[in-house]
């Protein structure tokens, strides 16, 4: 499997759904997840592997903070900011299976790359 060189990650409740970003990627890893955020949209969701971390998909969306794109895990943590509050935040892993992460400061889900799927390049 081709390594992953960046890591998506989608603020569930800040997403509207709108599929810009998942018609702007250029290698087609992302896709509207089946469920629902609170406010009734589907949020743009990272199929697990493939992405070259070329942050298209961040400047094609018109919600500031819905989606970013960080290098790896450890980058992630460190360099979260809550949407919610604006302030430097944390990320919490949930499940590494699927991927989801909360945010320290606010509780609401972060959608990650699937981290069973994933080793990052250098
Ligand atoms: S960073 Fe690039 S390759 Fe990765 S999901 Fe966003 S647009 Fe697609
Ligand atoms: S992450 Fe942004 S561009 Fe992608 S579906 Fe959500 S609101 Fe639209």
């Amino acid at each position: 499997m081709a390594k992953a060189r960046g890591l998506v990650a989608v603020n569930v409740e800040e997403c509207k759904g709108c599929n810009l970003c998942v018609v702007a990627c250029p290698v087609d890893v992302l896709h509207l997840a089946d469920s629902f955020n609170t406010h009734g949209y589907s949020p743009a969701e990272y199929d697990g592997e493939g992405c070259t971390g070329c942050g298209v998909c961040y400047y094609a969306c018109p919600e500031p903070g819905a989606i970013t794109v960080y290098k790896n895990w450890e980058e992630a943590q460190e360099a979260y900011i809550c949407q919610t509050k604006q302030v430097q935040s944390k990320l919490i892993l949930v499940d590494s299976v699927k991927g989801i992460a909360k945010c320290e400061a606010c509780g609401q889900d972060v959608i990650l790359s699937n981290f069973s799927n994933l080793s990052f390049a250098e």
